[in-house]
């Protein structure tokens, strides 16, 4: 054992919450940090392709909501430290029918929560929203909110500050070092890659949809579904100032019928608007099985949604890519945030991020994992993030 390189802290994966847990970690000093990457950092292969993602501070579900609000302040020290802005507040629209039930909320539980926690919000009509927004056709029955300090996160400018912090302040990273196998044991944990064997006091698992290929050796499963969800971007015909918006729509046969948007990015030079489908349809076995091609049927459904109610942009889809989600296959769960503790022997040693639609929380899951890892507790609740027995081996993707 003594032969192998000793790290206090080897992070496994080197996507958002794996930069950020190196950067937490590294910036507290005397502490010695290893991050291990599969592919090229930054790379678009994993769960975090693309150039946007939607920041909100309301959640339907109080101790999450409490969570967004304790992420904002860090949010706002990423971005000072990094002289750049991430977070770009246009709005968040939440719409449709207030009372369906979804894996994004439900707004009018939401609506009681904003008032609860003294967050702010403007309530809107499906005419005020057609007036305001230039939407058209919606359901006379559609209402919802617009709440001002949401908006859209500048994935790339996040994973850039990130990447650079966390090499100031000392920690090494490691692209193209696929890791094997996690063993832990009462006294650490030893690290196998496709080069070399480390040895560490602490892991932090943040390998995102493959999480269950290291789990796997411990004889257990996390319980996550994988899809690879669609985007579309159109152009938009006309500009005007419009929010981040998702529509809350009744399931149909064939899908969850729920669809999203981004206006332009305030920080790109393009007139295009990108547009997703939420459908939780057709899981994949692995994640190896993601083809980077949208199913064409989903592309279609939203187009159809574009041409149906948004006149403001012109129907003929511009790009087409897709991302691998990762979600808890229990939907009244929404991640896996915590120590392998009770999973296997020794896993007080590792703690594990995955699932869940978790880029809002980037700064904060990266403070809680070198929390949990170098003090062994946060001050954050995290209780519902717990990670539960697991399933065995082999029944979950
Ligand atoms: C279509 C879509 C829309 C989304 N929208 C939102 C949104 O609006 N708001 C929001 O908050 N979140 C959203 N999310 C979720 C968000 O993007 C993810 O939660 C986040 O990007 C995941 O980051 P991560 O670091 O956990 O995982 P990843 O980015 O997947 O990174 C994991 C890294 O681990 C590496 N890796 C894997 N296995 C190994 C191994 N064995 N050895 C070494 N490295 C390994 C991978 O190569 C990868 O780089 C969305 C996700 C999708 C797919």
């Amino acid at each position: 054992m003594n032969d192998h390189e000793h790290y206090d802290l080897i992070v496994i994966g080197g996507g958002p919450i794996g930069l950020s847990t190196a950067w937490q970690a590294a910036r507290r000093g005397d502490t010695k940090v290893l991050v291990l990457e599969q592919y090229g950092f930054l790379n678009e292969r994993t769960g975090t392709s693309g150039s946007e993602r939607h920041w909100r501070l309301q959640y339907t579900q109080r101790d999450i909501f409490a969570l967004t609000l304790e992420t904002l302040p860090l949010w706002h020290e990423l971005e000072r430290l990094a002289g750049r802005r991430l977070i770009h507040a246009v709005g968040s629209l939440w719409f449709g029918d207030v009372e369906v039930e979804t894996n994004e909320g439900h707004i009018a539980e939401t609506a009681r929560a904003m008032d609860e926690m003294s967050v702010p919000y403007e309530w809107l009509t499906a005419r005020d929203i057609e007036n305001r927004y230039g939407f058209t056709n919606l359901p006379r029955h559609y209402e919802g909110f617009l709440q001002r300090d949401g908006g859209s996160i500048d994935v790339r400018g996040t994973l850039a500050a990130l990447f650079q912090l966390s090499q100031e302040h000392g920690a090494l990273l490691r692209a193209n070092e696929p890791v094997l196998e996690v063993a832990p044991d009462t006294g650490g944990v030893t690290v196998r890659t496709a080069r070399t064997t480390y040895r560490a006091d602490k892991v932090v698992l943040a390998n995102g949809g493959h999480v269950n290929d290291i789990t796997r050796s411990w004889g257990v499963s996390l319980d996550v579904s994988l899809f690879e969800m669609a985007l579309v971007s159109y152009r938009q015909r006309a500009d005007a100032e419009r929010p981040f918006w998702f529509a809350f729509q009744q399931p149909t046969e064939e899908d969850t019928n729920l669809f999203y948007g981004f206006p332009p990015n305030p920080w790109a030079s393009d007139n295009e608007v990108r547009l997703g489908p939420d459908f939780e349809v057709n899981p994949l076995r692995h994640a190896s099985e993601a083809t980077g091609i949208p199913d064409p049927r989903h592309v279609e459904r939203v187009t159809d949604w574009v041409t149906a109610h948004m006149p403001w942009a012109d129907p003929e889809p511009v790009q087409t890519s897709t991302c691998l989600a990762v979600l808890p296959a229990d939907p009244s769960r929404q991640f896996y945030l915590g120590t392998a503790a009770g999973l296997v022997d020794g896993g007080e040693n590792v703690v594990v991020s995955t699932a869940g639609w978790g880029f809002k929380f980037v700064p904060l899951w990266g403070e809680i994992c070198a929390d949990l890892a170098l003090k062994g507790a946060t001050r954050h609740d995290i209780g519902r993030h717990a990670l539960a027995q697991g399933v065995p081996a082999g029944s979950a993707a």
